[in-house]
């Protein structure tokens, strides 16, 4: 067998994280003053923007000493950060534990096993249906995996306070739209769910070039992040708007904070498919929709950046795509 390097080899599915394509939604954004790109994170293995924190935390856990060889992980997850936590797990030889809520869609599940990881269904609480995971359900969901995690033992990640979830988008997905961009960016627009994507490209940018302006894109119904009443907590934009301030939160970085409603962000997602020929998800729908928002009212020639986090095919069980 031949030692000599290939020209162009990743060593594993692990070095294919990122580095995804920034499309022009020139089509969609046609006759606007400003123009929209959407960076396009189903280009990672996993289909999400979250196997970039998944490399990093892991790598993180590992230089610290936290994570021994063969080591277990557990995360209390229901998508995307579990499958990109799968991926890693599986190229590194660790054990990979995702704890979650038997309401949770049967897809993950597959997709979950399919790479190796163990799965623990926690039963709903007493009262509450598929589809709808309450909080009462997820306190169960955590109670068992600190449970398990300290019977292995195990690392925990713990997206929503890993400082590596941040780091990871201001160390790839940042620069990485500054490059494609030769540095021309005016807006930068994104939905928070742990808040990693949003904070660590606005610290970026905003790093590289002060005058980005940065908007934050919540649900219309739950607007903790602009200081709004919030009026319901039940919206379909899966992966983000947890009607919670994320413990990683830096205000200082939020220029301003955009409504969606669950149907513009629909019905966006399905002009994004059919006018674009890109299917993403829910949460590409509302962060293509604000970013809209933006072009509209921006001056011209202002170039918007926003993100499509996952894929539509990871959704179609749902009512996205009937
Ligand atoms: N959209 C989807 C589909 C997601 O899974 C997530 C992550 N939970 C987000 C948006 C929000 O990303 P972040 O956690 O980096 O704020």
């Amino acid at each position: 067998m031949s030692e000599a390097p290939f020209p162009d080899v990743c060593a594993s599915a692990v070095e294919t994280i990122g580095h995804t394509p920034l499309v022009a939604l020139d089509r969609l954004a046609r006759g606007l003053p400003g123009r929209v790109l959407v960076k396009l994170e189903s280009f990672s293995p996993g289909g999400s923007v979250k196997d970039r924190i998944a490399r990093r935390m892991i790598a993180d856990a590992e230089s610290q000493g936290r994570l021994p060889p063969g080591g277990a992980i557990v995360e209390t997850t229901s998508g995307n950060t579990g499958i990109g936590l799968a991926i890693v797990a599986v190229v590194r030889g660790y054990r990979f534990f995702a704890v979650m809520s038997e309401g949770n869609s049967v897809e993950r599940r597959r997709i979950l096993s399919a790479l190796g990881a163990e799965v623990v269904l926690v039963p709903q609480a007493e009262g509450y249906r598929p589809g709808v995971v309450s909080g009462e359900d997820l306190a169960l969901v955590e109670q068992c995996a600190a449970e398990l995690a300290a019977e292995l033992p195990a690392f925990r990640p713990n997206q929503f306070e890993n400082a590596g979830n941040v780091e990871a988008h201001a160390a790839t997905t940042g620069p990485e739209i500054w490059k494609q961009t030769g540095g021309r960016v005016h807006h930068w627009v994104a939905l928070v769910g742990t808040g990693g994507t949003f904070l660590g490209v606005a610290r970026f940018l905003k790093d590289r070039n002060p005058g980005v302006r940065c908007h934050v894109v919540e649900p219309a119904t739950a607007r903790i992040l602009a200081g709004q009443a919030v009026t319901d907590t039940r919206h379909q934009l899966q992966g983000a708007g947890y009607n919670l301030i994320p413990p990683l939160w830096d205000a200082a970085l939020c220029d301003d904070c955009i409504g969606v409603s669950d149907a513009d962000a629909i019905e966006t997602a399905r002009r994004l498919a059919r006018e674009e020929g890109i299917v993403g998800g829910f949460s590409s729908g509302a962060n293509v929709w604000a970013a809209l928002e933006v072009a509209r009212r921006a001056s011209d020639g202002e170039v918007i950046v926003t993100v499509c986090p996952d894929t539509g095919l990871k959704y179609l069980s749902t009512d996205l795509f009937p």
